[in-house]
């Protein structure tokens, strides 16, 4: 053997996972953090609860099957956000945050805590959405003077933790392709600067981490390079796919194993497309594909005869059992391929999904038959790989068993049901579509008779611990639901008589009643069921419990009109009706698989439709339908999402477009990327939008009345997400610019998202200055 002879590829599992829940199964992470947030105690006792959940998610992962003595199990905790992780293992922290820093660059677990969530008018890094997930992440700032450096041993120490126990992991680390992409230029950057400019300085020190990894006994380390997958980065794909060549160059090619350990790529949340070839041709020894959401390839480019391909057939990102027959063709399918090995995965980390059905026994059993959380997901992946190695015959019961449950489910009662999808079917196109603005606008303006600049709010009050205090109550039958009852129009009472002692124009209930936006919905419409421990990771510590939309949806009985209806009963002034839309309520939630989700959101639609002709004959005058994530759900390849756009925006139509004229149809969407989708805002036809827009300082007003587009407008003016309390002076000059860039006419004055989450203390003050700046804007008209 000459010493050229490469050194061979360590094992691989026949099954693993791309990532693992970290919350906690009863969200131990959460608590401890804010714990130590709180002041309540010290981070070694953040550390201990942190180490304690990462050993016993080994022992459940490898009691569960995956292998102990190859890197089956990920290693991939986090106790806030992956991608600000790697920032920190990479030293790129801003500038604003560099004294938490220590010589070496690195930060302790107070200095990580205060990025992530800022200190004073040091704002944190900002947050947007992971892909097409409800997750959040951090927007890591780069610059072209940001130094990067080696500034954690937490992957080689999570190793280390590992290998004292017997547990061979696998480290999982955010690419450096993807955190470039993802990441945002500082304020600083010149024009034209893209923090993919910075690759080259951040090689160096992922070749030092993957030295470290190897010198710890990692024998394979898992990039996660989901960039890849979306047209949504920012960054064009010709770019990306050169900055992967480069980058696996020097970390694959460059260093040599056992210098280094064995590299997955991984490419989950989406088909690779053009950058298949791309990742083939590099020289790592493996690459995770998702075959959920991507397409299953059918083309075997050069360099993949020598790649371990992680088939990634168990669905990362819904509660569904799988069909593991299907699942077991298309893994011998992709074995056809000429790959050098072909093992079973998941197509995303398994953090998008609650840890374990067994948490529910509140749940349907026949419905609980049907799930399959990240442990049953588990179980899944190994059997796969079992049956993939051994044969069929070896999971021949467990074929059995995924097959039958799906048979039950589409068999059982209320799954499809006839009326409803008869209506849907019989639905004309008329449905969809109102009267023209114009004559809405002249028949609500007699209606509604509202000063220039009406005033309101997005919906929701304060949720104070005493309403809290009273749901649990109710929920645990100490209140009986005639008390509850009262103790809401209690709250709303105070809510409607808060507002006209403000000055608002347009009042709404405050939402009290509601514990969340979409699983209040969910309760009430058939076709859903909603768990006790079904937490998943929203941001940071925040967890939210998406219901599970298992069936066909219909209204049994009306749900807000009672509520609105009382509270128009205390005023003079117009009441909002409040509802989430068709597209929230989806995305929100876990959906069903078994149907285009276009006809699962038309099915919601004619629910919401009811509600909104109910309110209507109740006497509400308008009635917003929340859309805050229907931006959200825009698939990240280019080519889906007009077919995404003229669904969803469609379903939108049908819930509003049965009311009158006079009737006025209002939407939030929470956020202020409006220029993206205008012609799907367009399309809602909604009368009256409000948009997030304080903190882009009214901008897209430009914009929009460049559009030509001709309907009423709420640009938040103040920001709701921190508890600052704006000046009227400062609201008054957003008003005034607000004014110059757009048609009186067209303008509401709101803040920018539901008051929920503040305080009194904060909403009363606030409000009372955007009511007093908007008389003194009127009063320039
Ligand atoms: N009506 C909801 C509220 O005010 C809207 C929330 C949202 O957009 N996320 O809370
Ligand atoms: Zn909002």
């Amino acid at each position: 053997m000459s010493d050229t002879t490469p050194t061979p590829t360590p094992a691989f599992p026949a099954g693993s996972v791309l990532g693992y829940p970290r919350i906690g199964p009863r969200r131990e992470l959460k608590k401890a953090i804010e714990a130590f947030w709180a002041g309540r105690s010290t981070a070694d006792d953040v550390e201990q609860v942190a180490a304690d959940l990462r050993r016993r998610t080994r022992t459940r992962l490898a009691g569960l099957g995956l292998a102990t003595d190859a890197p089956a199990i990920p290693s991939a905790f986090s106790f806030y956000d992956h991608v600000l992780d790697t920032a920190v293992l990479l030293g790129a922290v801003p500038e604003r945050f560099a004294d938490l820093q220590d010589a070496d660059g690195r930060l302790d677990l107070a200095g990580y805590s205060t990025v992530a969530r800022g200190r004073g008018d040091d704002l944190p890094l900002e947050m947007t959405k992971w892909f097409d997930s409800n997750y959040h992440y951090l927007v890591p700032e780069i610059g072209p003077g940001t130094t990067f450096r080696y500034a954690s041993d937490r992957p080689v120490a999570e190793l280390a933790e590992g290998l004292a126990e017997g547990v061979l992991t696998r480290p999982v680390v955010v690419g450096p392709v993807t955190f470039l992409a993802l990441s945002k230029p500082t304020a600083d950057a010149p024009e034209g600067f893209s923090p993919l400019d910075r690759l080259d300085d951040v090689l160096p020190v992922y070749v030092r981490l993957l030295t470290e990894l190897a010198a710890a006994g990692a024998t394979w380390v898992q990039l996660d390079e989901p960039a890849l997958v979306s047209d949504s980065t920012g960054v064009p794909a010709q770019r990306l796919h050169e900055a992967v060549r480069h980058a696996y160059r020097v970390l694959a090619t460059e260093l040599a194993r056992p210098q280094r350990p064995a590299i997955l790529l991984a490419a989950p949340y989406g088909d690779l497309g053009a950058a298949w070839p791309v990742v083939a041709a590099t020289d790592v020894e493996g690459v995770a594909i998702d075959v959920v959401r991507g397409a299953a390839p059918t083309t075997a480019p050069d360099g993949l005869s020598t790649k371990t391909l992680v088939a990634g057939v168990v669905d990362g990102h819904n509660v569904w059992r799988a069909d593991l027959d299907a699942k077991l063709a298309v893994l011998e399918q992709l074995e056809g391929l000429g790959a050098a090995a072909v093992t079973v995965g998941t197509s995303t980390s398994l953090f998008h999904v609650p840890h374990d059905v067994a948490d529910e026994p509140a749940l349907d059993p026949t419905l609980a038959s049907w799930l399959a959380f990240a442990d049953q997901k588990v179980v899944e992946v190994a059997t796969l790989a079992e049956g993939l190695t051994e044969g069929r015959e070896a999971v021949h019961e467990q074929l059995l068993a995924a097959a039958d449950a799906l048979r039950t489910r589409a068999a059982a009662p209320g799954v499809v049901r006839p009326e409803v999808r008869e209506r849907v079917a019989a639905l004309t196109e008329a449905q969809f579509s109102r009267g023209t603005f114009e004559a809405r606008r002249e028949a609500q303006a007699a209606r509604l008779a509202l000063p220039p600049l009406p005033t309101t709010t997005i919906g929701s009050f304060p949720q104070t611990s005493q309403i809290r205090k009273a749901r649990a109550a109710f929920g645990t039958g100490d209140l009986t639901a005639e008390q509850y009852e009262d103790e809401m129009k209690a709250e709303i009472r105070r809510v409607v008589e808060l507002q006209e002692g403000i000055g608002l124009d347009v009042l709404v209930h405050g939402e009290p009643e509601r514990n969340d936006m979409v699983q209040y919905f969910a309760e009430n419409l058939d076709g859903f069921s909603v768990t006790q421990n079904g937490w998943v990771q929203s941001y940071g510590s925040r967890c939210t419990r998406p219901s599970i939309l298992w069936g066909d949806v219909s209204r049994p009985a009306p749900i807000t009109v009672a509520w609105a209806q009382y509270a128009q009963s205390l005023t003079d002034k117009p009441m909002k009706g409040m509802l989430t839309g068709p597209v929230t309520i989806l995305a929100w939630s876990f959906v069903r698989d078994d149907q285009p989700l276009g006809d699962t959101a038309n099915q919601v639609a004619l629910a919401l439709r009811d509600e909104i002709a109910d309110l209507e004959a109740a006497g509400i005058a308008i009635v917003q339908v929340d859309e805050p994530a229907l931006r959200e759900l825009l698939p990240l390849r280019e080519a889906d999402q007009a077919a995404y756009l003229d669904w969803s925006v469609r379903s939108f139509r049908l819930s509003t477009a049965g009311v009158r004229d006079d009737t006025q149809i209002h939407t939030h969407l929470c956020y202020s990327e409006f220029g993206e989708i205008i012609d799907a805002i367009e399309g809602l036809d909604a009368d009256v939008t409000s948009i997030e827009a304080a903190r882009s300082k009214m901008e897209i007003l430009g914009d929009i009345s460049a559009a030509g587009y001709p309907r009423g407008i709420g640009p938040g003016v103040y920001d709701i997400h921190s508890p600052r309390v704006p000046s009227e002076g400062e609201v008054t000059d957003l008003l005034a610019s607000a004014v110059r860039s757009i048609d009186v006419g067209q303008l509401w004055v709101n803040p920018d998202c539901g008051l929920k989450t503040r305080r009194y203390e904060e909403v009363t003050p606030s409000l009372e200055h955007l009511v007093q700046a908007t008389r003194t804007v009127r009063a320039t008209l």
